[in-house]
């Protein structure tokens, strides 16, 4: 595999005294869709806050596109190139999704012309945003919040993008077309690791899969291969 766009190593983390991540050892490839699964408990929101600097890394390496990101505070991580789309969207909802757009890129340098250029292009992939850019988030459905936190992360104009829970609560028709839009994303470049409940549409998105059990990697490879591998399909898909 060429040089990995992620390459997390050996890393621990927790809150307080309480040790939640294990030594995890992950790759993403850039370019690549790349998911997150395993059982309730098992740290994977943890480890996507670790990666964003919101949880502070007590041990290992978290390298990213020739930088070190382990001691980054989340700012330095977004100004690196990886944007979070959190668990529960966490929108300002008392704000116009315009703003909350807006919001996603605080950081940005490269003028208002550029930034304006994106929510262009955010509106053109989820039209619902732009026929509602004034309505307060909170007044969103399910659905369109997370069109409208992808949207947001995606305004820091990234390298790579983590969603946490993408499908959590949704109904199926707005899971595909929030899958093809990040197909469609992906297309154009950008590598999204994906944290997904529903294993049998994490396997179906993601090139490579990353089982996670009691903070640590326990399995991974192509999804393809794991989707027909009988303790994978037991486990997490209800079938042998
Ligand atoms: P889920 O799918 O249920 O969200 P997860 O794999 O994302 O699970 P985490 O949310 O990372 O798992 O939780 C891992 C462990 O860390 C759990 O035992 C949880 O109780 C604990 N934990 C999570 N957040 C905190 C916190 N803010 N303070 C203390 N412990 C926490």
């Amino acid at each position: 595999m060429a040089e990995p766009l992620l390459s997390i190593k050996g890393v621990h983390a927790g809150y307080g005294d309480v040790p939640v991540l294990w030594g995890v050892d992950l790759a993403i490839e850039r370019g690549e869709i790349a998911c997150l699964v395993g059982s309730n408990g098992a740290g994977k929101t943890t480890l996507m806050r670790t990666i964003s600097g919101l949880v502070r890394a007590t041990a290992g390496s978290i390298a990213f596109d020739g930088a070190e990101l382990a001691a980054a505070e989340p700012d330095a991580v977004l100004a690196a190139g990886i944007a979070h789309v959190p668990e529960g969207r966490r929108l300002f909802s008392a704000m116009s999704i315009r703003d909350n757009l807006l919001m996603g890129a605080y950081l940005r340098r490269d003028g208002a012309a550029a930034v304006e250029a994106d929510l262009k292009k955010m509106y053109a992939m989820f039209p619902i945003l732009a026929q509602r850019q004034e309505q307060d988030a909170g007044t969103l459905s399910g659905g369109e919040q997370q069109m409208c936190a992808i949207a947001r992360g995606l305004m820091g104009a990234p390298k790579m993008l983590l969603i946490d829970e993408l499908s959590l609560g949704l109904a199926p028709a707005v899971v595909d077309q929030l899958c093809d839009a990040l197909r469609a994303l992906n297309r154009e470049g950008l590598t999204l690791l994906v944290v997904e409940q529903d294993v049998a549409t994490a396997l179906e998105i993601a090139k490579h899969a990353f089982v996670m059990d009691t903070g640590r990697i326990t399995r991974s490879g192509e999804s393809a291969a794991l989707a027909n591998d009988p303790a994978i399909r037991e486990a997490y898909l209800g079938s042998l």
